[in-house]
């Protein structure tokens, strides 16, 4: 219970149109910049993460008036901050969840980096600009990713409303409702903000406070999701001073700790004389892990953390290891090079795509052709070798750690972008 003062426990997602104010909100919430880590090299590690972490406060004086009695502050905080409410001053804040946001980098609306992260999210904030039409095609994508995926705790937030008139902000509310219905969203909250002014954003907290921590297993062998990894090593740095490997990510069950052996899979690819694609799993041991700034000797499940190991640094720079899977020895699933897949649900029209395209159907799996596919953080080319009706077998340009039933998602590619197309499960 009390790691939760130093690890985050819960990942919520910025997903929404470019622009609508995703990195602005996390700012507001963390206090934390997430795009500014490109330049900065040297810096903590953690930052080049490109995420951020948060804390969320309440008065512990019942009476306090909400949602003044929420308040946010960067992981760094000490447990129990005074109260700024006026007439509250005496009063401490409780924690009552640490949190970890996966912004997805600005730009960059390439949905299989979207799609990596949301394996990883335990709810998300869908942003939408208030002085824009809802919704816009990443909106509309993003939100349908989410509905593949059956992602719970959606907030949805119409940002920017310090640029509109209250009655537009009720007429946009509407609108947004109309585009929820029939989604995973359906329920969700509409909060209005200003990320920017930093307006409403208390009421947000609120929000995130009463997002329940799902239940986790502590019990099972560790096994993470690896989102990002570097070599923190400046360059030039001497053989002494050298640091193993780091990787990102987020833990999906058990317990992993500082000075154990793990393995990560699929490892390092190589080719036989003839050509067969196989690869060997790393095997490092744990050196340290940390979240943001707080240095930890275990990490639990939820939550961004990092992990220091003795492996060889070239091997995890630059994002090289996104997509495997890391875990105790000898405990992690198959690989896979050909899948099968079943129940593969296409989904009725394009989206994400300007409005004439959205007409668009989508057609069949064709034999032979060539899909993007997203397995939790792995994303892989792949080719059709089989297509029936629900089913199909697929080649894959690179090797997947993974297990029968979890999802995979597909996209193919449309007007020189992956488009999501439907999703399926793994087949034995
Ligand atoms: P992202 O692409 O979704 O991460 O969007 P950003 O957070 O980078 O914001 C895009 C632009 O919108 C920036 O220039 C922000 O300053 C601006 N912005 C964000 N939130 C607000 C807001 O609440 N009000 C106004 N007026 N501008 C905002
Ligand atoms: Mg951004």
């Amino acid at each position: 219970p009390e790691i939760i003062s130093r690890q985050p426990t819960i990942n919520i997602g910025l997903i929404g149109h470019v622009a609508h104010g995703k990195t602005t909100v996390v700012r507001a919430i963390s206090g934390i910049q997430t795009t500014r880590f490109k330049c900065e090299l040297e810096r903590n590690i953690t930052v080049k993460l490109g995420y951020a972490n948060a804390k969320i406060y309440k008065c512990e004086d019942e009476t306090c008036p909400r949602p003044l009695c929420f308040k946010s502050y960067g992981s760094g905080k000490v447990d129990n901050p005074p109260c700024d409410v006026p007439g509250f001053n005496n009063c401490k804040m409780k924690l009552l969840r640490h949190i970890s946001f996966v912004d997805c980098p600005g730009h960059e609306i390439l949905m299989t980096r979207m799609l990596s992260g949301a394996t990883i999210m335990d709810g998300a904030f869908l942003l939408i600009a208030a002085n824009e039409s809802c919704p816009q095609p990443q909106t509309l994508e993003h939100l349908s990713a989410l509905d593949i995926l059956k992602l719970q705790n959606l907030i949805i937030l119409q940002n920017k409303v310090d640029t509109i008139q209250q009655d537009q902000a009720r007429n946009q509310y509407k609108a947004i409702r109309e585009f929820l219905k029939g989604t995973v969203a359906e329920g969700a909250p509409v909060v209005p903000i200003s990320a920017q002014l930093n307006y409403n954003i208390d009421a947000v907290c609120e929000y995130i406070a009463r997002i329940p921590i799902p239940k986790r297993d502590f019990v099972s062998p560790p096994r993470m999701v690896v989102i990002r990894s570097f070599d923190v090593n400046k360059p030039g740095c001497g053989i002494d001073d050298m640091k193993g490997g780091v990787v990102g990510g987020s833990i999906i069950k058990g317990v992993l700790k500082v000075n154990q052996m793990v393995e990560l899979r699929p490892g390092i690819l190589d080719k036989t004389a003839d050509g067969k694609i196989i690869c060997r799993p790393i095997y490092s041991r744990v050196m340290s892990l940390f979240a943001e700034q707080n240095k930890l000797q275990y990490a639990v499940p939820g939550g961004l953390i990092g992990v220091g190991t003795s492996m060889d640094p070239s091997l995890s720079r630059s994002d090289m290891l996104v997509g495997q899977v890391l875990g105790d020895v000898g405990t992690l699933p198959e690989v896979y090079i050909e899948l099968k897949i079943r129940k593969i649900k296409l989904m009725r029209r394009l989206v994400g795509v300007e409005k004439k395209e959205s007409e668009k159907q989508v057609s069949n799996l064709v034999k032979g052709e060539i899909l993007m596919l997203n397995i939790l953080s792995m994303a892989t080319g792949a080719q059709v070798i089989k297509a029936r009706n629900n089913s199909a077998k697929l080649q894959l340009t690179a090797p997947v750690c993974t297990g029968i039933g979890e999802k995979v998602v597909l996209s193919r590619r449309v007007g020189g972008h992956w488009r999501l197309i439907g999703w399926g499960e793994i087949e034995d």
